[in-house]
């Protein structure tokens, strides 16, 4: 074999790369990552770990409100936008640390540097001007926001949001996705009169429809403006504010536009095709079942693959490059039942079929289904309900989706996907004594079928 510098080298330094950069090195590599930002990558610097900041900042408004119901009287409470900032920085530049430190202390050799594809073994340092070579090359670059639309440079996108100098009056948020949903929460909560303008004629793509429709009745509610099936003509500065001109003719000033079009893979100007890399769609790095490319020792996990997009995922996808490449024992990925969650406010968890999607694969299904005011709002006084389904199988009793439109909604559906990954039936959750009062034991204690159609409204207040 020949003598290369590395057993492994490991392009981006975020989540996934990281993961498999430690670990490797862990098992006795020789390993080395190169980044050519902030180590933690788009989690921790510029996506779910600030924004999940920005979530909590934001819900303190909520709960400022609702504590006078339980008899609190606060006076003088104000936001500092720059305070939020400073400190949120502070935790960001801390937890990036870390992520570097980690493979520091695995043993990893760490480049502060944009790496390059030269051939299937080498690759060039572009600060340094220096080559090295690896006998197994991981790309883990991820992906960025896109903007594929016309007059994007008049507009910001996520990465920015995390910078603002200041926070705007008035904000539109283009896209209907994960990230257009939870920055609407966060904005109008801080105070900014927030519009979400989407093209389609409801938010959430591919999230079960009951979930959809409760969202975005609580966001109109909240004072979010939807504005939907717009399709979008160009954006445009006017004085102090940014036009949106839709389609339809007419136009949106606000003092930002975020656009939330979905994100792309970071693959540009990479030499992988001179490697031999081949693309997929939307420039994505194609890979087979093990995350290997079209060349036999480069690998990519995570957002640059462009499978299932979420942190966890490129970290389970990187632990099985591990097992695969220095455990000799060949690991497919599983991205079959993964939980996610929205961060909207109340929050979207989500794992398995949707009845939509349950039904267009031929399922008889049973649905249970639960809409209720939460206790916590008897004494709040705030008028929003939470929601609850499961997408059972008619035949086997099996649990084939959870759908849940409640606060903590992340923390809850992470425990049913334990359940769910076991092949939990619907007589195994009910079978699950309830722990009282909870909003969790609304999924154990779901008696009536639905079959077709919803729970009427009340049908089961307050637990
Ligand atoms: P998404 O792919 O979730 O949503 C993109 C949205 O933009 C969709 O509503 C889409 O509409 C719309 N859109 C796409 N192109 C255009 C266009 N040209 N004009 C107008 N609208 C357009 O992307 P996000 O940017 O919200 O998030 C990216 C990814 O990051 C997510 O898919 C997710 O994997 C990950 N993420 C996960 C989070 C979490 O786990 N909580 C949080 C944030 C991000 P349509 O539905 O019609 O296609």
């Amino acid at each position: 074999m020949p003598n290369y510098d590395f057993d492994l080298f490991v392009i981006g330094g975020g989540s996934g790369g990281v993961r498999a950069a430690r670990v490797s090195a862990e098992m006795g590599a020789r390993v080395a990552i190169a980044e050519e930002n902030r180590f933690g990558g788009t989690c921790v610097i510029r996506g779910c770990v600030p924004k999940k900041l920005f979530v909590y900042a934001s819900h303190y408004a909520e709960e400022l409100e609702d504590a006078r119901g339980y008899g609190w009287t606060i006076e003088g409470a104000r936001f500092d936008w720059p305070t939020l900032i400073r400190n949120k920085d502070r935790a960001i530049a801390h937890l990036s640390g870390i992520y570097r430190k980690a493979v520091e202390n695995a043993g990893g050799t760490i480049f502060e540097d944009r790496a390059v594809l030269k051939a299937a073994h080498t690759i060039h340092l572009v600060k340094a001007k220096r080559d090295v070579t690896a006998a197994t090359i991981l790309i883990a670059t991820g992906g960025k926001p896109s903007r594929n639309i016309a007059g994007a440079e008049n507009c910001i996108v996520s990465d920015d949001a995390f910078h603002l100098e200041k926070l705007p009056k008035s904000m539109v948020i283009v896209g209907g996705g994960y990230i257009a949903i939870e920055f609407a929460h966060i904005f109008q909560n801080l105070g900014v009169e927030t519009t979400v303008v989407y093209r389609g004629p409801k938010i959430l793509r591919g999230f079960d429809d009951d979930m959809r429709d409760m969202l975005q009745d609580t966001m109109q509610k909240k004072g979010i403006k939807l504005v939907l099936n717009a399709a979008l003509g160009s954006f445009e500065k006017k004085g102090g504010l940014v036009r949106a001109r839709l389609a339809s003719g007419e136009s949106l000033d606000a003092e930002q536009v975020m656009l939330a079009i979905g994100r792309e893979a970071n693959t540009a100007d990479m030499g992988l095709e001179q490697a031999g890399v081949a693309l997929g769609k939307h420039g994505a790095i194609q890979v087979d079942e093990l995350s290997r490319t079209t060349v036999p020792n480069i690998y990519a996990i995570g957002d640059v693959t462009d499978r299932l997009n979420l942190t966890p995922v490129a970290i389970h996808d990187a632990m099985c490059f591990t097992r695969t490449v220095f455990g000799h024992k060949p690991t497919k990925p599983d991205h079959n039942l993964v939980a996610t969650a929205v961060f909207s406010q109340p929050e979207i968890g989500a794992i398995g079929l949707t009845e939509e999607a349950a039904r267009t694969k031929g399922y008889t299904l049973d649905i249970y289904e639960t809409n209720y005011r939460p206790l916590r709002h008897a004494l709040s006084g705030r008028d929003e309900r939470a929601l609850m389904k499961l997408v059972v199988d008619a035949k086997t009793d099996r649990v084939l989706g959870c759908h849940i439109f409640a606060d903590e909604a992340g923390e809850l559906v992470q425990l049913v996907a334990v359940a769910m990954k076991m092949g939990a039936t619907k007589a195994q959750f009910s079978a699950a004594v309830a722990v009282h009062p909870t909003a969790a034991e609304e999924l154990v204690t779901m008696r009536r079928k639905v079959v077709a159609g919803r729970v009427p409204q009340g049908a089961n207040e307050i637990g």
